[in-house]
């Protein structure tokens, strides 16, 4: 099936939805996530402060104590709540593991569900440290160090937002490779496709990745799927920065040598400098590469993630 026709599963901080659990009674609607980009997946909520069996509304809760094995206590009454939200996300990070998920969003600042730079406050009293992990989060993260994880707030960051929705169709790109039981074959084909997105990442780790598969009869085929998956996904998380994009392009360039007239050909020149110096964005070469490789039938690079990953609707590649 197209992946644009797939809807991905992703995990969430149930708040986020608009789901009435705070501890005021509130929630922490987001318009971008529920309305946007939850077109085209389909969200798996989680509230740990519900979950473990606390009430709406409830009183506020902080980390407290170490950064690295804070406590979980309500602000006031200070009851603590650590070992049962400890032993409740135990149990709800190995159902989670069952949904094959392709990433989670977390909402930020929470003791519970924030991914970093949560307070933690010293024991005897005085200034929070922002050093803390939310305590579902960090059985979560823990369980799924590879996984696309991001908060609600640094999803606003045009640059942050592009990284991990790629990163989540190359999830499930990769689940659907799981999925189907892969061959060595299987996965060279899988490599080919992603060849320019992982230029556009990281082009040592592409490197490292096609050495791998190229070796793939030479050892247990398990093991080549574990090292090529902490690859990936490794990979797919460093930035795609100006410069590894103009390479991209360049390199897409030097597949219409003969078709392209040397007027066409400087044109899409001027537009890959003029998206490396920051004034046009990258979807205009993008689209531009896109019309030349319908007209000349490309069937390489039609195949390549890089010039259709994700869904237009998501208006990603649109900044400057
Ligand atoms: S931040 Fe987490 S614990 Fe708090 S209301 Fe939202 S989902 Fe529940």
């Amino acid at each position: 099936m197209d992946i644009q026709n797939q809807k991905i599963k992703i995990g969430i901080s149930s708040c986020l939805l608009g789901n009435n659990v705070r501890y005021d009674g509130g929630h922490k609607y987001d318009s971008w996530l529920v309305e946007i980009l939850g077109a085209w997946v389909e969200y798996i909520p989680t509230c740990p402060e519900v979950g473990c069996g606390l009430p709406v509304p409830r009183e506020a809760m902080r980390l407290v104590g170490e950064s690295d094995q804070p406590r979980l206590l309500t602000q006031k009454t200070m009851i603590d709540h650590t070992e049962r939200m400890q032993e409740w996300a135990e149990k709800q990070v190995a159902k989670l593991q069952a949904e094959d998920l392709c990433g989670f969003v977390f909402k930020s600042q929470s003791p519970s569900s924030g991914m970093e730079r949560v307070k933690v406050y010293p024991a005897k009293g005085g200034a929070a440290s922002k050093t803390g992990v939310g305590i579902f989060a960090k059985a979560f993260l823990d369980a799924n160090p590879l996984l696309p994880c991001e908060e609600e707030g640094r999803l606003h960051d045009p640059g942050l937002r592009e990284n991990f929705i790629e990163r989540i169709f190359i999830m499930q790109h990769w689940r659907n490779l799981m999925a189907n039981k892969p061959k060595p074959g299987d996965l060279v084909e899988f490599h080919t496709h992603l060849k320019l997105m992982m230029m556009a990442h990281s082009p040592a780790h592409y490197k490292i990745m096609g050495k791998l598969v190229a070796a793939a009869a030479l050892m247990p085929f398990d093991k080549v799927l574990e090292e090529y998956f902490e690859l990936l996904m490794t990979a797919s998380k460093k930035s795609a920065t100006p410069s590894k994009h103009q390479n991209v392009l360049l390199h897409i360039l030097g597949y219409f040598k003969k078709e392209l007239t040397a007027e066409e050909k400087a044109e899409l020149i001027g537009l890959i400098d003029q998206f490396k110096a920051g004034l046009l964005p990258l979807i205009v070469p993008v689209t531009m590469f896109n019309h030349y490789v319908k007209k000349y039938d490309k069937a390489y690079l039609a195949g390549q993630h890089y010039l259709n990953l994700h869904p237009a609707e998501l208006k990603l590649r649109n900044h400057c």
